[in-house]
């Protein structure tokens, strides 16, 4: 540890200031962000891969702006590149008015893209991206369905809010309109199968015999699909990587029935599970490609739909808005494709994954409340539950290892309603911190055994 600095964290949180300032924010912000459980402080900085509240606490960042800030805080030459294109170019409609960085972009993706991927529209956010890519798939195939993944996210539109069935079932029902031109399968799961009891692994080609036997028979005729839209692993669903049975069986499906593939990388894209497309890691060859987060390198929303000539070149669907791809944005993207460029970032994440593995393996056989340990590159996932045997989910547990951890220095993701904890660092972060933060995690569960029950904490 002598290379890193160790987060100091704070047995009482929040601190006088971060509590006087979330006091200020319950008053005007909307439901969902007056709620200060999840993350009991203010920022007041952050440098590197340290995050620090206003009352000078610091925590080891396992959030990285939800994957936004890949490289941590704040990389130098994105921020050099940003500040000088707004000088340049200020704020500008890449929709009409064109400028060299955004051309410039769209070939640098496409050098990385996989094969046959030729052409890239423009937006801001990964909601967009995913809105796009579905209008998309019925302009080039002239048909109406998709087909798409329980417990998926895709974003907060009422649409995709919906379309997604998403990992927090009371925002789907309660807050969207149930909306037509969707058929769903459930999302593979080798710890938690439908129609399963007790932890996995399953084999996962039953969710292909599923959409043959039981959705293509009674629900939808395959000649009404547009397309497949999926996340190559799916991330707020708890980082769940379908086994390569599953993927042999979806794009047998594709190339036999026409459906396009939708590869959902908003989160996945650039390194975040280990290669630049969690697809390469089964091979995948996706017709639409969905990128975020990772592509901003920390610096502006940007995002983007990559896709083959046959979907993109001749379209006249209408994509991006007024913000999608405006040159400082762009800017900041292709600094950060250096910085990818340059090399170390892939090969740090697959120490990060290593690392990961090795601490938080073990602790499946160490406490039955763990589930589940799931890994993929710069990605984590703790599953917790009540017990081995019926594995019902235990959010409460999970929501007092997160209040621990923070105390403890370690930032994560963490939902109050759900049972899966989660690690998201910076591609760069130092694999002894990712270590350190790992030991704190441990000695969280540690610590939440021992005292959860009982607990005033548990409700
Ligand atoms: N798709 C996936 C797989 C995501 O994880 C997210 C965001 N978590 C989105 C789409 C939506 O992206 P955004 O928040 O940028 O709209």
């Amino acid at each position: 540890m002598s290379a890193v600095t160790i987060p100091s964290g704070a047995p009482e949180l929040p601190g006088p200031r971060s509590r006087a300032l979330l006091a200020r924010l319950d008053r005007v912000l909307n439901g969902p962000l007056r709620e200060s459980g999840d993350v009991p402080f203010v920022l007041g900085r952050k440098r590197g891969h340290l995050l620090e509240d206003v009352d000078g606490n610091t925590f080891a960042d396992h959030v990285s702006a939800w994957g936004a800030a890949p490289y941590g805080a704040q990389p130098a030459a994105v921020g050099a590149a940003m500040a000088e294109a707004w000088d340049r170019y200020g704020m500008e409609i890449t929709n009409y008015v064109k400028s060299e960085p955004a051309l410039e972009l769209a070939e640098r993706l496409i050098e990385l893209a996989p094969e046959g991927i030729t052409r890239v529209a423009p937006t801001v956010t990964g909601t967009e991206a995913v809105e796009g890519a579905v209008k998309l798939a019925r302009e080039a195939t002239g048909r109406p369905m998709i087909l798409s993944f329980l417990g998926q996210y895709h974003g907060e539109s009422t649409y995709l809010t919906a379309a997604s069935s998403t990992d927090r079932p009371d925002n789907t029902s309660a807050n969207a309109q149930y909306v037509p031109g969707f058929v769903f399968a459930p999302y593979p799961n080798r710890f938690r199968a439908p129609f399963q009891r007790g932890p996995g692994p399953y084999d996962e080609t039953l969710y292909i015999e599923f959409i043959e036997d039981w959705l293509l028979r009674y629900q939808v005729e395959p000649s009404q699909i547009a397309g497949v839209l999926i996340e190559p692993v799916a991330g707020e669903a708890g980082i769940l990587a379908p086994a390569q049975e599953f993927w042999n069986g979806l794009t047998r499906l594709c190339r036999t029935h026409g459906w396009l593939l939708i590869c959902d990388e908003v989160q996945t894209c650039l390194g975040r599970c280990g290669p630049i497309w969690a697809g390469d890691l089964w091979g995948l060859r996706p017709d639409i490609l969905l990128l975020g987060k990772s592509i901003a390198a920390g610096g502006q929303p940007v995002a983007a739909i990559m896709a083959t000539e046959a979907v993109l070149a001749e379209s006249e669907t209408h994509l991006g808005g007024t913000y999608a791809w405006e040159p400082a944005a762009c800017a900041a993207a292709l600094a950060g494709l250096d910085i990818l460029a340059a090399g170390g970032v892939l090969e740090n994440v697959a120490q990060l994954d290593a690392v990961a593995r090795a601490e938080l393996g073990p602790l499946v056989q160490r406490f039955p409340q763990v589930g589940d340990v799931r890994v993929q590159g710069a990605w984590a996932a703790i599953e917790f539950v009540t017990d081995p045997v019926t594995i019902a989910p235990d959010a409460a547990f999970q929501a007092a290892v997160h209040r621990a951890a923070v105390r403890r220095g370690v930032l994560g993701i963490s939902e109050e309603a759900k049972s899966v904890y989660r690690m998201q660092p910076a591609l760069t972060m130092e694999p002894e911190l990712l270590r350190w933060s790992c030991r704190q995690v441990a000695a969280a569960v540690e610590e939440t055994a021992r005292t959860l029950d009982g607990d005033a904490e548990r409700p």
